[in-house]
């Protein structure tokens, strides 16, 4: 049994082979029934995702385009300075965005880099978002520092299932992996920890990862379930195409085995239609990722997602009580701003 198990839930395989294996209606309306005993079944979280200090990764991650290892054309960067990046927190929050992820692509953060980091969270918390961070390995020390700071939650993937992991990438290891949830765990924040399909692993690869995240002692708070993005120039870029069933029956049951978690669809989703997105979001994914790009062109990916909310009838989830009193202390500091109005909403598809 893996790190941070548990003994008296846990699903086995052969448990969730068999959902898989479920005839697609079957299991849609499972996951569907499922959703809706916990969750509003119309409101999806938003959140929004910039990257802080991007390319030169000293990792190996074959699906990674920001790995010093392999050519991709990247241009690499520092990491970035507090004001630049809660310029960039306002513009998420002024789109809807309830949740502002930085992430940095280190393998690990360094001493010298905690400082800034510390105000980055401060910064982006006096906004009244929640703040989120993907920063490669944590020590417990680490973990502890950032908590204090006010980081909210902690991404890192498993990626895929143990058995896989090691044709994926090899500078870390999967209990590498576990230890840092486990660290972030005992500092008191939330997890996010998910994974990739269409790696080319087999259908075993994907119960195998859905088994190591629903039997966690305590499951992660948000689940993204990424599809694999084929970037040129990495050792993954020539891999076939996974069927997109096979993508939903794989959110469907992460919806089934971690009910209360949120399921995000991030990765690959800009090339999905639309209706495979809103076969996703029938599955149970119900938080999606607005990648970077929002924040440096005009948004046309923000547009395009406002419009498929408004067909489906979907709304942005609001913000929990915490965040909004969280808002509220700022704005009281701040008497300048008159923000007893509500925040408006990404979008609103009320008539
Ligand atoms: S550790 Fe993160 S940034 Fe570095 S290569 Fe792996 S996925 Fe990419």
């Amino acid at each position: 049994m893996a790190i941070g198990t548990s003994m008296t839930t846990a699903w086995k395989r052969e448990q969730i082979q068999a959902l898989f294996e479920l005839p697609f209606n079957d299991l849609l309306f499972q996951a569907q029934t499922v959703h809706r005993a916990h969750f509003k079944p119309n409101e999806v979280q938003v959140s929004t995702l910039l990257s802080i200090k991007t390319g030169a990764c000293p990792e190996d991650c074959k699906y990674c385009p920001q790995s010093a290892r392999y050519d991709t054309g990247l241009e690499k960067e520092q990491l970035m300075e507090v004001q630049q990046v809660l310029k960039q927190a306002e513009r998420a929050k002024s789109t809807g965005a309830t949740r502002f992820c930085m992430g940095a692509a280190w393998r690990d953060p360094k001493d010298r880099d905690m400082p800034k980091l510390q105000a980055m969270i401060q910064g982006v918390r006096e906004l009244g978002l929640e703040t989120c961070m993907t920063l490669g390995m944590l020590n417990g020390e680490k973990a502890q520092a950032l908590a204090e700071a006010g980081l909210d939650y902690y991404n890192h993937n498993l990626d895929t299932s143990p058995e896989y992991y090691g044709d994926i990438i090899t500078t870390r290891t999967y209990a590498d992996r576990l230890n840092t949830i486990e660290n972030v765990r005992s500092a008191g924040m939330k997890v996010c920890s998910g994974g990739i399909v269409g790696m080319g692993e087999q259908a075993k690869d994907r119960v195998g990862l859905l088994q190591q995240l629903a039997n966690m002692e305590q499951p992660p708070e948000s689940v993204p379930i990424n599809m694999l993005v084929k970037v040129p120039g990495t050792p993954m870029a020539d891999l076939d195409d996974l069927d997109p069933f096979e993508f939903v029956r794989t959110i469907a049951v992460a919806r089934i085995l971690m009910p209360t978690s949120h399921v995000r669809l991030s990765a690959g989703r800009e090339a999905m239609s639309d209706e495979l997105q809103a076969l996703c979001f029938f599955a149970g994914a119900n938080s999606i990722f607005y990648g970077e790009k929002l924040l440096t062109t005009d948004n046309p990916e923000a547009e395009a997602d406002q419009q498929l909310f408004a067909r489906l009838g979907i709304v942005p989830e609001q913000r929990s009580v915490h965040q909004q009193q969280l808002e509220q202390e700022a704005t009281a500091v701040d008497q300048a701003h008159q923000a007893l109005a509500p925040e408006p909403l990404f979008y609103n598809a009320a008539p």
